[in-house]
């Protein structure tokens, strides 16, 4: 007899929880706002206080309420009603922000200015065991570690540009090919309009000059080193006619990355393109170019092709791939 009565009692007081947990449920999913603007007070429940209360407390939002144990019905309320969504969020996956691929503007026409001839696919053979740039005349040539110039390839036309210099005499470092000289000239002109004074530093070099360059670094740092600095011989812009070194006196005209914070550096970053050259080297594409950032190293490809590098930010390299895929269409 106690026994049942014992039930009896049991499961009113069961019941009698179960439907506060239902009214409670209610109460959060159905009107959270009530009490939202309610500050949660930890005095509300201390009455009851049971011993997981003071985590439930303590981290209102962090975790979810589900988890917590059907305790005091005045704690509930005090939740906020954006809780439920809150957990929920770490679990979100991360916007899938894709690394900002280049885009090439709508109206920039690729085969008004490269011609199938001069893409990388086309102007390439394997020759000796390495791989021989066909094109080496061409304005757009791209040699890199992968694009060898012919060892035998000299520019037609070079010149010696009407620049101030950082070292006097003759040297064939002075010289580059017409087109690119003439634009070096209207940079330096446009940079002295402007207050700023650049000197070129080293233009033209033949593969015996690179050759013994690299030679000298590779014995100087050990081989890994001088190919990460300088070029293998065939593998130098420089020998294209087409680049020039430049520098300040702020930096005592040395060709290194502090270069990139004078104000010289920063103008040439901001201005080469407007006479068409580019920053052939970029900061974070040195797996792409294979070289280290080079501020001072310009490259000529005429303003076409520079001004649509410069907005893209991407190198010679990728401006090729896209002009190979537009091409290709
Ligand atoms: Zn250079």
């Amino acid at each position: 007899m106690k026994k049942i009565i014992y039930f009896i009692i049991a499961a009113t007081i069961v019941g009698g929880l179960w439907s506060q947990v239902h009214a409670l449920n209610d109460n959060a999913s159905g009107k959270p706002d009530t009490s939202a603007s309610a500050p949660a007070s930890p005095e509300l429940s201390t009455p009851s206080a049971s011993p997981s209360e003071p985590i439930e407390v303590e981290e209102p939002e962090a975790s979810a309420p589900e988890s917590t144990p059907t305790p005091t019905p005045e704690e509930k309320p005090s939740g906020k009603p954006s809780e439920p969504s809150e957990p929920s969020e770490p679990s979100k996956p991360p916007k899938p922000s894709k690394p900002s691929k280049p885009s090439p503007n709508d109206d920039y026409d690729f085969g008004q200015i490269i011609s199938p001839d001069d893409l990388p696919a086309m102007t390439i053979e394997h020759k000796g065991g390495i791989d021989v740039i066909t094109n080496p005349k061409s304005l757009y040539v791209l040699a890199n570690k992968k694009r060898n110039l012919p060892s035998d390839y000299v520019p037609p036309d070079l010149v010696v540009p009407d620049v101030p210099f950082s070292f006097s005499g003759d040297s064939p470092k002075k010289k580059m090919r017409k087109a690119a000289a003439d634009a070096l000239e209207s940079l330096f002109q446009a940079a002295k309009d402007d207050g700023i004074e650049l000197k070129a530093v080293s233009g033209y070099r033949s593969y015996a000059t690179q050759k013994a360059i690299f030679t000298a670094n590779a014995e100087k740092k050990g081989e890994d080193v001088a190919n990460k600095t300088s070029a293998r011989p065939g593998q130098s812009e420089h020998q294209t006619g087409l680049a020039m070194d430049i520098s300040s006196a702020s930096v005592g005209y040395a060709l290194e990355e502090t270069f990139a914070k004078t104000k010289e550096g920063k103008w040439l970053a901001a201005h080469a393109a407007d006479h068409g050259f580019i920053i052939r080297f970029l900061k974070g594409k040195e797996k792409i170019t294979g070289y280290s950032y080079e501020p001072w190293h310009v490259r000529y490809v005429g303003r076409d092709v520079a001004k649509e590098i410069a907005r893209q930010k991407i190198t010679l390299e990728e401006y090729m791939d896209e002009a190979a895929e537009v091409i290709a269409r």
